[in-house]
């Protein structure tokens, strides 16, 4: 929540009773309440439609029912916050920036821990989430606050560290399909992830896969 009398509510989260029944109380002294969301996987957004159900909101933002854009400003009373077009965790994914704090509310384009999130699986995806940590380092905020873990309060080095991770998944790619162009995915998966558990199996073929789709546009 970023605001008290004018408040801002980010990703309140998957449905909880309790938790929305928290965030509630808290903004029952508000005079005007928003509701966003960065994006709409179920563990930002599954409470969001409740809760403005409850509190006669609007859900803003992907997979709300009123959509935000570039730019577009919310007024909270600790100043403006910006909406900014940030995809690659998914097709629609926005972060929203608090200028006068220098903070940015990121969602799931970096974690508060570790050094690697979910890359949006369709095409394209590597390039936006690359270009996207571009753009959050050229803001140069003074804190990130992410939608899991803790703040990040060396946001360069968080940045830098997310970028780091993904560039070397997608050189390891690229140097198993250059040794053998037409290695299988079962293949560059097993180079890429030896020993991974069957239940990580899916996932990290999805992520090789847009690897893939990502290296295919750049040759
Ligand atoms: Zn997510």
């Amino acid at each position: 929540m970023v605001g008290k009398r004018r408040v801002v509510i980010i990703d309140p989260g998957p449905l909880i009773h309790e938790h929305l029944d928290a965030v509630a109380l808290a903004v029952e002294e508000a005079e005007v309440v928003s509701l966003l969301l960065t994006h709409a996987h179920g563990d930002h957004a599954a409470g969001a439609g409740p809760l403005a159900a409850r509190l006669g909101l609007e859900v803003m933002g992907p997979g709300g029912t009123r959509d935000v854009e570039e730019g577009t400003v919310f007024e909270t009373d600790v100043g403006e916050l910006i909406a900014l077009s940030m995809p690659g965790h998914s097709e629609e994914h926005y972060c929203y920036g608090l200028g006068a704090a220098d903070a940015v509310f990121v969602g799931d384009l970096l974690l508060g821990e570790g050094d690697t999130t979910w890359v949006g699986e369709y095409p394209g995806g590597v390039a936006d989430y690359l270009t996207s940590l571009d753009r959050l380092e050229a803001l140069d905020p003074r804190v990130i606050y992410p939608g899991h873990g803790p703040p990040l309060t060396e946001p360069v080095d968080a940045i830098r560290r997310f970028r780091r991770h993904r560039q070397s998944r997608i050189d390891q790619v690229r140097n198993v399909i250059s040794a053998k162009a037409d290695a299988s995915i079962d293949e560059v998966l097993g180079a890429v992830y030896p020993d991974l558990p069957d239940s990580l199996h899916a996932a990290a073929r999805r992520s090789i896969e847009v690897i893939l789709d990502h290296l295919s546009h750049r040759r």
